[in-house]
């Protein structure tokens, strides 16, 4: 039997599409595309093509496109290039959480579903207003990467311009180009953050948009390439495989969306009926379709992905070994999941490549998994 893959959040296999786009680039037309030849034209020419097909899915001008090395650069980058006091959700990934942190930025809080605080932050963007250098970052991830919780944008937007005008409003919409159009979200912010492994290509490069007149400092500098906007020599193969899998993502999306909600939503109910406690921890109407996030008290989840793992079933948790103890993951108790709940989480992410077996056999698997962690947790034999 082979693997039963449902940790699609984490990374998701290459589109054919993609790979087979970028199979030129890794031989023949392997000129770099910042010369002066003919040869380095035509390596030119496919990223100016891979630039307006990205800028067409994502609802931005051409010029508002800059191809990064991953989603952490662009999430970085976003963060770091403007002076004044940067603001964030407690749930952001850390690629946004940490140089925010690092720069002393204030973190506003979440509710249960994982939302920010929208009251808090309009408190923070007044308070900032009248001192020092002002608020210069807003950062609202558009879909939370361990429990899928899509953010009010719009709500978000409204008060980031009406009480901090002078900011950039970015978003790392990493996680979600499998589920939301974002030509609907592009228009509510200044800057958006993607990875092209989370939409099947390639790990290794991203895009950063940045809205046209918005002055972002580079984080790497160098040979100008990108308009001086982030430097180094292009990975054109990446590049062009990213806009293909972004373009096929696009066009499948609607139809991709219904098929895994139907998915996912058997997953979970179907564990629900085989376990007890089961709780879902954030209600199905506000996340994305590819996300079963559960916790299921009275296990560890470590033990759990262990037993998984050895049954060929991938799946995550999102708690981190720190100095020996097992810490909650910082989304979970940002949304006040209780201690007990947390050590159980289970992330099962599904995917394009994701069938009704991966869900038949996740459900046999993990009930079973569980049903022996809490028999043996309880003295009882396993
Ligand atoms: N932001 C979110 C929401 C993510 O899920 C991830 C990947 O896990 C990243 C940023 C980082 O992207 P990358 O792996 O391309 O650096």
């Amino acid at each position: 039997m082979g693997i039963t893959y449902l940790d699609h959040a984490a990374t998701t296999p290459m589109r054919p599409a993609a790979v087979d786009a970028m199979l030129p680039f890794l031989s023949d037309r392997f000129a770099n595309p910042s010369g002066s030849h003919r040869f380095a034209r035509d390596s030119r020419r496919a990223v100016d093509e891979a630039r307006d097909l990205v800028a067409e899915v994502l609802g931005v001008a051409p010029g508002e496109v800059v191809f990064t090395g991953c989603g952490t650069e662009s999430d970085n980058t976003a963060v770091a290039g403007v002076a004044g006091v940067a603001v964030c959700s407690a749930a952001e990934h850390h690629a946004v959480l940490h140089p925010i942190e690092h720069r002393g930025g204030r973190v506003v809080g979440v509710d249960p579903a994982g939302h920010i605080d929208l009251a808090r932050l309009a408190e923070v963007l007044t308070a900032e207003r009248s001192t020092g250098p002002g608020v210069g970052v807003v950062s609202v991830m558009a879909v939370n990467n361990e429990v899928g919780t899509i953010s009010d944008l719009v709500a978000v937007s409204r008060l980031v311009r009406e009480l901090a005008p002078g900011a950039l409003l970015h978003t790392d919409a990493v996680q979600a180009v499998s589920w939301l159009d974002l030509r609907a979200i592009a228009p509510l912010v200044d800057a958006m953050s993607f990875s092209a492994h989370k939409f099947g290509g390639p790990k290794g490069v991203g895009v950063l948009t940045v809205r046209d007149g918005v002055a972002l400092a580079p984080l790497i500098s160098g040979g100008g390439q990108e308009r001086d906007r982030r430097s180094g020599t292009h990975n054109v193969a990446g590049i062009v495989a990213l806009a293909t899998a972004l373009v096929e993502a696009d066009q499948v999306r609607d139809a991709e969306v219904a098929r895994l909600v139907a998915l996912r939503d058997r997953l979970v109910d179907e564990l629900s009926a085989a376990l007890d406690d089961v709780v879902e921890t954030v209600p199905r109407d506000r996340k994305v379709a590819g996300f079963a996030h559960v916790c299921l008290p009275g296990i560890e989840s470590e033990s759990l992905l262990y037993l998984l793992d050895e049954a060929d079933v991938c799946a995550s948790a999102a708690s981190a070994c720190a100095s020996g103890a097992m810490e909650p993951s910082h989304v979970l108790a940002a949304m006040g999941v209780d201690r007990r709940a947390a050590t159980g989480a289970l992330r099962m992410t599904l995917g394009h490549t994701t069938t009704e077996a991966d869900v038949d056999r996740a459900v046999d698997v993990v009930a079973s998994m569980v049903v022996r962690l809490r028999r043996s947790a309880s003295g009882a034999h396993p």
